[in-house]
């Protein structure tokens, strides 16, 4: 069975281009536009085998969402940030990600950062 991808992403381009890079290597994807979206249909589908998480979003951000999602559902599901910010390592370790990406990413980098951390 194919391995699940959650995208949770507000800026349409990126989260489209990224649905379609991933379901070319051959994932199933999910995708949310906000926490709140994520959220929502996590309590519909399959536990993912991992989450990329946009940090700044609208109506429920990264943190929020982090937070919500680990009070639910501990750490069933490895989580990786994908943000612009600096200081990428320290946002991940404050909402207990797994692991971080830094926009701007090229695909092949993250693809690995994928099968490092998917379950
Ligand atoms: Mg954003």
């Amino acid at each position: 069975m194919n391995k699940t991808i959650l995208i949770i992403e507000d800026e349409e381009e990126i989260l489209y281009t990224l649905r379609d890079f991933l379901e070319i290597e051959g994932y199933q994807v999910l995708t949310a536009l906000n926490g709140f979206e994520a959220i929502q249909l996590l309590e519909k589908s399959v536990m993912p085998n991992l989450i990329l998480l946009d940090m700044k979003m609208p109506i429920m951000n990264g943190w929020e969402f982090a937070a919500a999602f680990l009070a639910k559902y501990d750490h069933q599901c490895p989580i990786v940030i994908t943000t612009a910010a600096g200081d990428a390592a320290q946002r991940a370790k404050d909402i207990n990600a797994n692991d971080w990406i830094s926009k701007p990413f090229d695909l092949d980098t993250l693809l690995e950062k994928i099968k490092q951390n998917e379950l």
